[in-house]
């Protein structure tokens, strides 16, 4: 079956970015939210990505008229009947990613893959909320989804090769380099690797080996990483690392490499969340 119509439910961070990017594509797009401000602001953010392509001479003003005229915002999932493919991208609660799947497994045609962008959840469990759990997949794109190159493509329990194949073309077909995980694994493998890390890195700092500027420069240029763990951190928010690494503590044997070290716990409670927030690191 030919992908030409792409349903995304969520306009938020990832939504919105993976909407473009099946627009970009030249897929009509259905994108939805709960309420219609979510739906106007996800498409704000692609008009603004999109213009800052055409002021950079990455596409004309035409071209990104196009893009956004495929994209369809409403706050009625129903609009989604008609798609080829779906990408879900709701908060990361399970019941909900439990409840939505249901809904489009009732909407949707019998041989549309359902997607999930969860960045942790089960995939299994997902698709166990629906009657085509071989259709059903995770799709990770990695924030912002218009910029990086990765797509980590999961397989659950009884994810079918078709329906691997399917996610991974469309993937690359959005320019993306595709990875497939082949078990239904928490943390898939870039979370996985990326969180002890950062937990090392802090553990680091909180010992009084190094300065968080020096570990940051021994890891880009002792291992020709584009950017150090506390970088990296400020970029994606120190409250991730740290709720992602209580998870995977929690779902893979609570081994003690997960544990989260004080300062960590630390800087969460206080508050100190998002980005630029490592300064506070060196209070
Ligand atoms: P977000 O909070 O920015 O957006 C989520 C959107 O889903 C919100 O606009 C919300 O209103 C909407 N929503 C909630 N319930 C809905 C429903 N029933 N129907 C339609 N829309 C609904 O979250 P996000 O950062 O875009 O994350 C979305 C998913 O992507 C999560 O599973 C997250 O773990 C995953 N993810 C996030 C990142 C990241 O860096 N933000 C990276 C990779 C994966």
């Amino acid at each position: 079956m030919q992908i030409k119509k792409i349903g995304v439910v969520g306009a938020g961070t990832m939504g919105n970015g993976i909407a473009q990017l099946a627009a970009q594509i030249g897929c009509d797009v259905v994108m939805t939210d709960i309420e219609m401000k979510f739906v106007e602001g996800g498409m704000k953010k692609i008009n603004s990505f999109l213009s800052k392509s055409v002021e950079k001479g990455k596409m004309d003003g035409k071209e990104k008229e196009a893009i956004v005229a495929r994209i369809k915002g409403t706050t009625d999932i129903a609009d989604l009947k008609d798609v080829d493919f779906v990408v879900e991208a709701v908060i990361e609660d399970l019941d909900l990613k439990k409840r939505v799947f249901k809904q489009l497994d009732e909407l949707c045609r019998p041989d549309v893959v359902l997607a999930t962008n969860t960045s942790s959840m089960s995939i299994t469990e997902i698709g166990a909320s629906t009657k085509r759990p071989d259709k059903v997949c995770g799709m990770h794109f990695f924030n912002p989804a218009p910029l990086m190159r990765l797509v980590e493509v999961i397989r659950g329990y009884s994810t079918s090769d078709a329906t691997i194949r399917t996610t991974i073309e469309l993937a690359e077909k959005m320019g993306k380099t595709t990875v497939e995980v082949k078990k239904d694994s928490p943390g898939f493998i870039v979370n996985r690797i990326m969180i002890p890390h950062f937990l090392e890195a802090i553990k680091i700092v909180e010992e009084g080996i190094a300065s968080i500027e020096d570990v940051d420069t021994a890891v880009k240029n002792g291992l020709n990483y584009p950017m150090g763990p506390f970088e990296l951190m400020d970029l994606t928010g120190i409250d991730i690392a740290y709720f992602v690494s209580e998870y995977l503590y929690k779902e893979l044997n609570k081994e003690n490499k997960w544990v989260a070290p004080n300062l960590l716990k630390t800087m969460v409670r206080a508050g100190k969340l998002g980005k630029k927030t490592a300064e506070g690191w060196y209070k």
